[in-house]
């Protein structure tokens, strides 16, 4: 089993849970960026779990919105 959708950089304790995934027979992880900071955070835990975590970088598309709004709206 993979689990295709994690939001791994949100996590307490990250070490403890990637132990928990693995005992509990998960093979890999798709660990998902929703900004900027959170993008930078999943490479260095894929980095740091290589072969296990696997980045998804990219915006949510709230947070996405409020970006364009914010840079490219002149209300
Ligand atoms: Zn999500």
């Amino acid at each position: 089993m993979v689990d295709c959708h994690a939001h791994l950089d949100e996590l307490n304790d990250l070490s403890e849970s990637l132990k928990e995934a693995r005992e509990a027979g998960v093979k890999g992880i798709i660990a998902v960026g929703m900004d900027v900071e959170s993008n930078k955070k999943i490479l260095q835990i894929a980095q740091g779990s290589p072969g296990y975590v696997y980045p998804a970088l990219g915006y949510h598309i709230k947070l996405l919105r409020e970006v364009l709004h914010a840079n490219f709206c002149s209300e």
